[in-house]
């Protein structure tokens, strides 16, 4: 098969072209990816000479060069994983979020129409059903929870499932959906929770905690995810939504705290700032569609991942040192001021 996997070169789409690349080298794997903030090829250095491997540069939103890709390179999958990803970033400037969240998706949606792909599968994710309450601890996401959007991120990435959806329903493209949980795990970029706590707390900076910290986040390892996504494109059965979560609720201040004690660094770095608005409360993934009807399982457990995760952040000072640049920093300032 020749995959084409975009935003490659993302948190995500990094860790699952890894992925692709090493269980299938008799599949072709193609990185397409406009390497915005988020892009980074250093992330691909363990797959960059593989004979399976290829990356190409290009922004899914752009029509002319997607439909002259599709024409020359004859895929037989899509994975679109390009987007802008980040709930802070969409709050201060939306309108990107709809050219490459919604636009970007429409366009890799027409091409695989043209060129009859195989399976269009798309990733989502599940803060497009919104959030439920704290203390309601018996309620979960099932694929049947309607869309109830809280962000411009999130709301940007459930018009572009009911394109998806609506691709199967009006042309009978072969679409699929995965609605994943919050991931963790190598590569990941430093504004997002897990990174930027561990960074923080190894340079000893005040770790900025929304609100009081108790929002609830579902965490599944990145690695989990990748597997779901590659039973999904081969068994998934086409129109069909598939949430993918690991039943691991924990409140951001939790998640801070046992970084914070893996690190041997003291609470008193938490620095409790104002809320993000219109924060979600609780996401809670109920995964029994994917575990019964594909036998998916996660593999990893929260407490071991974050091990994992914090180990890997020790050992890869260099990656992520380059990411902290002077466009990064001034992110940082205008988001949560100088400190
Ligand atoms: P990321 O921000 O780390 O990566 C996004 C990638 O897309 C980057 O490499 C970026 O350069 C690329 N990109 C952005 N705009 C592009 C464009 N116009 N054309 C081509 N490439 C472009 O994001 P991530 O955390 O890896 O998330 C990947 C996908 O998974 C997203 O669709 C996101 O909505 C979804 N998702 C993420 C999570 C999570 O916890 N991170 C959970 C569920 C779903």
């Amino acid at each position: 098969m020749k995959i084409l996997v975009t935003g490659g070169a993302g948190f995500i789409g990094s860790n699952f072209v890894q992925y692709m690349v090493n269980n299938y080298p008799e599949d072709t794997i193609v990185n397409l990816d406009a390497l915005t903030y988020a892009g980074n090829l250093e992330s691909l250095k363990s797959v960059e000479d593989k004979p399976n491997y290829r990356f190409i540069k290009g922004d899914i939103s752009d029509r002319v060069f997607i439909m002259e890709l599709f024409e020359k390179e004859a895929f037989d999958v899509v994975v679109n994983f390009a987007a802008e990803s980040h709930v802070d970033r969409s709050i201060l400037d939306p309108e990107v979020f709809v050219k490459t969240n919604v636009l970007g998706t429409l366009v890799l949606l027409d091409a695989s129409k043209k060129f009859q792909i195989k399976r269009f599968h798309q990733v989502s994710t599940d803060e497009v059903y919104g959030d439920l309450p704290i203390d309601r601890t018996d309620l979960f996401f099932t694929e049947d929870t309607p869309l109830h959007t809280s962000s411009p991120y999130s709301s940007s990435k459930a018009s572009a499932d009911l394109f998806v959806l609506s691709y199967y329903r009006t042309y009978g493209l072969p679409v699929t959906i995965s609605r994943c949980s919050n991931n963790y795990g190598p590569y990941h970029f430093p504004e997002k929770l897990i990174p930027l706590m561990i960074i923080r707390a190894l340079n000893n900076e005040k770790l900025p905690v929304y609100g009081n910290g108790s929002n609830v986040r579902d965490w599944l390892h990145v690695t989990d995810h990748c597997s779901a996504i590659d039973l999904i494109i081969r068994n998934g059965k086409p129109g069909e939504v598939y949430n993918v979560g690991g039943h691991n609720e924990k409140t951001n201040l939790e998640v801070v705290k046992e970084i914070l004690k893996a690190l041997n660094k003291p609470e008193s770095l938490i620095e409790y700032v104002t809320d993000r608005p219109g924060h979600d409360l609780r996401y809670a993934i109920d995964p029994s569609k994917i575990e019964q009807e594909l036998g998916w399982k996660p593999r990893y457990h929260f407490e071991t991942g974050l091990k994992q995760t914090i180990d890997w952040y020790l050992e890869n000072k260099d990656w992520w040192e380059h990411i902290i640049n002077g466009e990064y920093r001034s992110y940082f300032k205008e988001m949560y001021g100088e400190r």
